[in-house]
């Protein structure tokens, strides 16, 4: 019996990764729908290769483009935020959670209500809103399984049935393009230099997140919600080859940790097979041609993004909601050419110390700090470009 699979998000870097191995296993998986927020062509082609039931896309006035561009297939058309959150709801088995920041979240919790699988690439969904996600995933008796590299690897090696017996998780951090360049140095860098990133292919947002280590720190967030060890268990490790993709230390002085070249289809795939595990094309690991292993801790005075995240993740609340809206409203700011790369990092802080909500108590609350975070990071970047 195929298993029917639904990618929010199919058109990103994780969701082409998600077709491409559901591709190659066709008679295995059936699909429900895909959805995309622009791309239109991406989206309808992927529609057309897969057979998908139902094809959205979140921008409503690319209706009439997406209409025709299906013309005569198998795929229904449909269009906006509530259709995508609809789409999430028609009871796939597996659901790929894959769109990036918050927009991902109302989608997130309308597939987790389901009851069924969930692999969860969307990090800024569980930073912003976890324990309304994990409570919606136990209360449905649904599955939430980690596509994020690390905690894809904690997964692996972590005692579901005993956490009692994890001592630290130590979460592994390629350091991004800039590991090694002094402030001075990342105060010139470009949103060019700042997506490229030196191991993982990743979408523009997360590639700066890497680049300012904030993707480590939403990571830390991320796992706390996931493996809930205490705040205080969780270290960062820097390890440029990105090969050792996050470890997990027992009681005993054990350390398991989950190997793999940096390819984000590895991954997918456990996640898509689980509890079973399936084949993939990715380029096998080659520890002799590597050769070495670097390891160093990483540098708080250079990427500040690490204390305040952690500071968030301490304080709970509303804190990491707000850490969050105000770096995906900065990261944009950025890539728009608007502000520098520090100023990222500057302008999360800065909305930390103005906006201090009490902790939010439904998604209604969460959705409308992280619109209020925004305000102030837009009222605070104005004020930095004056
Ligand atoms: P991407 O930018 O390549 O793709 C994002 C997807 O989300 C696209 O399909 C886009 O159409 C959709 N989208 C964007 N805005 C939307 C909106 N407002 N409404 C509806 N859909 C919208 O991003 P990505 O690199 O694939 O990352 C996706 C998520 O996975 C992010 O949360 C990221 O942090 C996480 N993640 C990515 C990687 C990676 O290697 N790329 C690794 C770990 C985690
Ligand atoms: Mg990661």
């Amino acid at each position: 019996m195929a298993r029917s699979v639904s990618i929010l998000g199919a058109t990103g870097s994780i969701g082409r990764s998600t077709l491409d191995l559901i591709e190659r296993e066709a008679d295995a998986f059936e699909v429900v729908a895909l959805t995309a927020h622009s791309d239109v062509e991406g989206l309808a082609a992927a529609a057309r290769r897969t057979r998908a039931s139902q094809a959205v896309i979140g921008d409503e006035r690319l209706y009439p483009a997406l209409k025709d561009a299906l013309a005569g297939s198998e795929t229904r058309a449909a269009a906006g935020c509530d259709a995508i959150c609809e789409a999430a709801a028609m009871g796939a088995d597996w659901t790929m959670a894959a769109i990036v920041g918050t927009a991902g979240l109302k989608p997130v919790m309308s597939a987790l209500r389901q009851g069924k699988t969930v692999a969860l690439a969307n990090k800024e969904s569980l930073v912003l809103a976890g324990g309304l996600m994990t409570r919606a995933a136990h209360g449905a008796g649904a599955t939430l399984l980690p596509v994020d590299s690390e905690h894809n690897a904690v997964f692996q090696c972590f005692p579901h049935d005993d956490p009692s017996r994890v001592r630290r998780i130590i979460l592994t951090a390629s350091g991004g393009p800039f590991r090694t360049l002094s402030r001075d140095e990342m105060a010139r860098v470009t949103p060019a230099q700042a997506v490229k990133h030196p191991n993982w292919s990743m979408g523009a947002k997360i590639s700066v997140d890497s680049a300012t280590l904030m993707n480590k720190g939403l990571e830390l967030i991320e796992a706390h919600h996931l493996f809930p060890i205490g705040a205080d268990r969780f270290e960062i490790l820097v390890h440029p080859q990105s090969v050792v993709h996050s470890m997990v230390e027992y009681v005993d002085g054990s350390v398991l940790a989950q190997l793999g070249t940096p390819d984000m289809r590895t991954p997918i795939a456990h996640t898509l097979a689980w509890p079973e595990r399936m084949q993939t094309p990715c380029a096998r690991l080659d520890l002799a041609a590597i050769g070495r292993l670097d390891f160093e801790a990483p540098d708080p005075e250079r990427f500040p993004a690490l204390d305040l995240a952690r500071a968030a993740l301490k304080a709970g609340g509303a804190r990491p909601a707000i850490l969050n809206a105000a770096n995906e409203a900065a990261v944009a700011a950025f890539l728009a050419g608007r502000i520098g790369f520090l100023d990222i990092v500057f302008i999360v802080g800065k909305v930390l110390d103005r906006y201090d909500p009490p902790a939010p108590i439904s998604l209604e609350d969460v959705i409308e700090i992280d619109a209020h975070a925004r305000d102030i990071a837009h009222q605070a970047m104005g004020v930095l470009a004056a």
